[in-house]
C-alpha cells in the first residue's frame, strides 16, 4: 500500500512487491541462484483480476476491483488470505502472495502461496453489502479456487463470517466443500485455535526468543501497534505468559501504562467505543507515538511500512517481532541493526495463522476434528522447530534472521521446482 513516490525522511517506501523482491534477491544472491531459476520462482504463476458489480443498499451499482494472485504451487495448493482495504493494489497483492510461498515453505507445510484483495472501504459498507461483495468475488474466482487448488483465509478486515459466505457460495456452485477456505466458524468446519493462531504464534516466538536472550518473559514488556485480530491475540497470550503489555495503538490512538494494560478490558473498551482511545487508567497519545515507547518486545501488528525513515530512530525496543506482513520498510533495516535491534521476520513471526489454517484444512479433508490441546501442541512444535532452524542458519551463515529465513524458504521452493521439473 505504499505510494512509490513517497519518501519517508530520505528513505523511499517500497510496496509489498518491491519489499518482497528486495529480500528475495538478497537471499538468492547468497544462495548463488541462477537468474532463470530466480525469475521462475519469484514471478507469480497466475494472476486474476476481476471487476465486481455490486448492488449497494441505496440501489446504486458500484463496481469494485478484486485480485487473486497465485504465486507458487510447487509445494502444494495455493494458500493465502483475502484482504479488504481501500488501498489494496495489484502490486501489494503480488508481494503478499509471494510472502505466503516463503512462509509455507519455511514452516514445512505442503502448501504454496497466494493472496487476494478487494479495493473497498469495509468500514463504510453495511454487512449486507459486504456479503454481496464477497459472494460476487467468490463467483468470479470459483473456477480457480478449491480444496486442492487454492484455499483462501482471513486477513485485514475479513473474518470468519466472510469465510462462511465464501464457503457457502463456492459450495452452491461446485458442491459442498468446507476445505475451500480456512478461518471458518467452528460449527462450519473451522478449527479450534484458528481465530487466535497468528497472535498465539507471535507469542510463542517471542517467548522462545526471550528465553534464548536472557529476557525473562515474566519481567518483560511489550508494545503492540494495531489492535485487530493479530494485535489483540498477541497481547492476550503475552499477558497470559506474564509479560506486561505497556502500550497498544490503533488508528485512533495509542494508550500507555508502564504498569501494564489489562488486555481483555482494553479489547472490550475498543469494541464498545471503536478505539483504544481514552481507556481509563492509561495515558492516551497520538497513534504514531507507539514507536517511541520503551519496551523489550515491539510488535507491529497493523500494516506494511509502519516502521520507516521518519520513525525508526525513535525505537527503544530490544527486538521487533513482525506480526504484520512487511511492517519494517527494508531500507531502514540496516539502521535498526546498527542500533542493536533484532528483527524477527514476518515469514516466521506471523506464520501461526497459516499453520493452524493448514490444520483446519487437514481436519476438513479427514472429516475429523482435533482438540484445542492437540492444535496448540502441534502449532508450538512447528513454530519452535522453524525458529530453531532460522537461528541455526543465521548463526552458521553469520546473517540476519530475515536473510536466514529467506534462504531456507527459497531453497526449499527452488529444490521442489527443480525436482518437479519445468515441463
Ligand atoms: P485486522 O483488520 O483485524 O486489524 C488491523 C488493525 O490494525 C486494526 O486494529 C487497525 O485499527 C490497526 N491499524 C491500521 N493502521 C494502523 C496504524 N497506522 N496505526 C495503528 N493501528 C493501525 O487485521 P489482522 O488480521 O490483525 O492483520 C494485521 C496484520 O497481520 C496484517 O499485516 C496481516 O496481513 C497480518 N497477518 C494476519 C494474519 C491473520 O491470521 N489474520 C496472519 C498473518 C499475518
Amino acid at each position: 500500500m505504499a505510494d512509490n513516490d513517497q519518501v519517508s525522511r530520505g528513505f523511499r517506501l517500497l510496496d509489498c512487491q518491491e519489499a518482497s523482491k528486495h529480500h528475495f534477491e538478497r537471499a538468492a544472491n547468497r544462495l548463488k541462484m541462477k537468474r532463470r531459476l530466480r525469475d521462475w520462482i519469484l514471478k507469480p504463476f497466475r494472476e486474476i483480476s476481476v471487476h465486481l458489480p455490486v448492488v449497494m443498499d441505496d440501489g446504486e451499482i458500484h463496481l469494485f476491483q478484486g485480485y487473486r494472485v497465485q504465486h507458487n504451487n510447487t509445494r502444494g495448493p495455493y494458500k493465502g488470505g483475502l484482504r479488504y482495504h481501500p488501498e489494496v493494489s495489484h502490486d501489494d497483492v503480488r508481494g503478499l502472495a509471494s510472502w505466503m510461498t516463503w512462509k509455507t515453505a519455511l514452516l514445512g507445510l505442503p502448501l504454496g502461496g497466494a493472496k487476494g484483495g478487494i479495493t473497498c472501504n469495509p468500514k463504510a459498507m453495511s454487512e449486507a453489502e459486504l456479503e454481496r461483495l464477497t459472494r460476487k468475488y467468490t463467483q468470479a474466482i470459483s473456477m480457480d479456487i478449491g480444496p486442492s487448488q487454492d484455499i483462501p483465509a482471513p486477513d485485514v478486515n475479513t473474518n470468519e463470517k466472510v469465510m462462511a459466505w465464501m464457503m457457502d457460495e463456492y459450495s452452491k456452485l461446485r458442491g459442498y466443500a468446507p476445505a475451500v477456505v480456512t478461518g471458518k466458524p467452528i460449527d462450519l468446519g473451522g478449527s479450534p485455535g484458528r481465530l487466535d493462531a497468528t497472535g498465539r504464534g507471535v507469542a510463542i516466538i517471542i517467548e522462545q526468543w526471550a528465553a534464548d536472550n536472557n529476557v525473562p518473559i515474566e519481567n518483560g514488556t511489550a508494545v503492540i501497534q494495531g489492535f485487530g485480530n493479530v494485535g489483540y491475540h498477541t497481547a492476550y497470550h503475552l499477558n497470559r505468559a506474564g509479560c506486561r503489555v505497556v502500550g497498544v495503538s490503533d488508528t485512533g490512538a495509542c494508550v500507555y501504562n508502564s504498569k501494564g494494560l489489562p488486555v481483555e478490558e482494553l479489547i472490550k473498551h475498543k469494541q464498545e467505543t471503536g478505539s483504544v482511545k481514552s481507556f481509563p487508567g492509561a495515558e492516551t497519545m497520538a497513534p504514531a507515538e507507539v514507536f517511541g515507547l520503551q519496551c523489550d518486545f515491539l510488535v507491529p501488528a497493523a500494516l506494511e511500512n509502519a516502521i520507516k525513515g521518519d520513525n525508526f530512530e525513535q525505537i527503544k525496543a530490544r527486538a521487533i517481532f513482525e506480526a504484520a506482513n512487511g511492517p519494517v520498510c527494508p531500507l531502514v533495516e540496516p539502521g535498526l541493526t546498527e542500533m542493536g535491534i533484532t528483527i524477527v521476520p514476518d515469514i516466521l513471526a506471523n506464520s501461526g495463522g497459516v499453520v493452524v489454517s493448514y490444520f483446519e484444512w487437514v481436519q476438513n479433508l479427514q472429516q475429523f476434528s482435533w482438540t484445542a490441546e492437540t492444535i496448540d501442541m502441534e502449532l508450538k512444535n512447528k513454530m519452535i522447530n522453524a525458529y530453531r532452524q532460522v537461528v541455526e542458519k543465521a548463526t552458521a551463515e553469520q546473517v540476519s534472521l530475515r536473510l536466514a529465513a529467506y534462504m531456507l524458504a527459497i531453497d526449499k521452493v527452488a529444490w521442489a521446482s527443480l525436482v518437479r521439473g519445468a515441463y
